[in-house]
């Protein structure tokens, strides 16, 4: 019996399993591919080389030895004395065991951190060759002349500013009237119009209803994706296409009825504000309610909570459908950890920031201006734009602006929408002071250097 399993070696599983075994317990993770997860081997960081490389060939060759060598890195954090990695698949015996071929595996904690797999949409045509997700993407080995992007979501937005700059004709197809929907609309515009100026074409309001493989034999490989866009009829003729509509929680194989988990109906595990699992505790196999208390009809499921009842199963990362974010993932398992070890901590989940590596960037932390009204909260609006920023035009990146919401009268910061150069940069300053529970009084009384972008925080309106 050790003290901690974790099924999963992403960011989430394998942060948790550092930060466990330096406060001296002994965990076994448990990983089927590589370690790092799809942030690191299929996902941010491979997106991140692609941002950051002048054409699509230095980008596969950059990518050959990033990801080793990051992978490597992981590998040495996971050969802590107090962990243990065993490689290959998971599925739970009972709500203390894990097997992983003929092995088991007993432990007192288990954190499940599976992470997430494509959504595909039910179009026919969807399973055609040259039909990608971002993992089959990444692993095409020469640049496609067209590329038809579904989705304009975070991975669609990102794919097709780096797919642009290489030199692909791109166009996105998206269901709703603006990208990027968690993003404030007004800033979601202007990224939209900037890459329309840079060439890609955009069909907003769209649905796709079909995809086909060209049938004459001097077009091979060929697709038209077929679609509708306020009530007309309209296709689109490419090479590859990428299907960028949203990911679904990775619990296949995980045998969780053996633990009693029953999954939410999008397909995540359940879980409470502390990344709980909250289930059954009457269907655990062999356990029952350690009180000795029958459940009454009327009670919920986790309400054994609170009398006695701890479940000792936590699910992190995308696989809880939360916040599907490395750095959310990372937070969670820490956490995590933390309740394990008895250790109180004051993360504040949230205040979740997050940045779309798009040129120019946006980055968001907290509601959008549409999501304030919506929840009818009142606030006050605070803009700035770089153009009058020293640092910008010195850089020659002009483009962008900030949206700061704050309480009435210039209260606590609620918010901060940025589009511009170093988005990420700017967001991440606010994602402090909103931690703090700061004014932007307090933002404006802090001495900024000169010349920096983070400037344009304190020229807000
Ligand atoms: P998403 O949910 O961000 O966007 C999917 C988009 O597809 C939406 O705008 C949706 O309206 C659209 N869509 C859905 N069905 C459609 C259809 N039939 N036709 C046209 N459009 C359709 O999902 P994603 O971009 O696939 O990203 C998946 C997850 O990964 C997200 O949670 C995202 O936050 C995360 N992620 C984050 C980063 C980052 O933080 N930089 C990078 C990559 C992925």
């Amino acid at each position: 019996m050790t003290d901690l399993i974790i099924i999963g070696a992403g960011p989430g599983g394998y942060k948790a399993a550092a930060h466990a075994a330096k406060n001296g317990l002994k965990v076994t993770i448990i990983e089927e591919g590589h370690v790092g997860g799809t942030c690191l081997n299929v996902g941010c960081i491979p997106t991140k080389t692609y941002v950051h490389s002048a054409s699509f060939e230095e980008a596969r060759e950059r990518l050959a030895q990033v990801v080793p060598q990051l992978r490597a890195g992981v590998e040495t954090i996971l050969s802590h004395p107090n962990i243990t990695l065993v490689r290959g698949k998971a599925s739970f015996v009972d709500g203390h065991t894990v097997r992983v071929g003929d092995e088991q595996f007993t432990a007192s904690n288990i954190i499940i951190a599976t992470g997430s797999d494509s959504k595909l949409i039910p179009v026919p045509g969807i399973d055609s060759s040259n039909v990608v997700d971002s993992t089959g993407l990444l692993q095409l080995d020469t640049l496609p002349k067209r590329l038809c992007i579904i989705g304009a979501g975070v991975i669609g937005m990102e794919f097709a500013s780096v797919f642009n700059r290489f030199g692909s004709e791109v166009t996105v197809i998206e269901f709703l009237k603006e990208c990027l929907p968690a993003l404030d609309s007004d800033i979601a515009k202007r990224l939209r119009k900037q890459m329309e100026k840079k060439g890609v074409t955009f069909y907003m309001g769209a649905g796709v209803k079909s995809i086909s493989p060209s049938s004459s034999p001097v077009r091979e490989g060929e697709l038209t994706v077929f679609f509708e866009q306020k009530g007309k009829e309209l296709s689109v003729e490419t090479d590859v296409v990428l299907v960028a509509t949203g990911r679904k929680p990775r619990t296949e194989g995980l045998n969780l009825e053996a633990a009693g988990i029953t999954m939410e109906r999008n397909g995540a595990i359940p879980v409470d504000e502390n990344f709980e699992v909250t289930a059954n505790p009457l269907s655990f196999p062999g356990e029952g309610r350690p009180d000795g208390q029958k459940v009454s009809g009327n009670e919920s499921p986790s309400s054994g909570r609170g009398q006695g009842w701890a479940s000792h199963i936590y699910a992190i990362g995308d696989v809880n459908g939360k916040q599907m974010l490395a750095h959310a993932a990372e937070m969670q398992g820490i956490h995590v950890v933390n309740q394990i070890l008895g250790i109180e901590d004051n993360i504040r989940f949230e205040v979740m920031p997050a940045a779309i590596f798009t040129s120019p960037e946006a980055a968001c932390v907290g509601p959008s201006e549409d999501m304030l009204k919506e929840a009818g909260v009142s606030c006050e609006c605070h803009k700035a734009f770089y153009r009058a920023n020293g640092k910008a035009l010195a850089m020659n990146e002009s483009e962008g602006m900030v949206k700061l919401f704050t309480e009435p009268g210039e209260g606590r910061i609620l918010s901060a929408h940025v589009f511009g150069a170093h988005a990420a940069d700017l967001v991440q300053e606010v994602t402090a002071y909103m931690t703090l529970g700061a004014t932007l009084r307090q933002l404006r009384d802090t001495v900024h250097i000169h010349p920096t972008l983070s400037e344009v925080l304190i020229e807000v309106n």
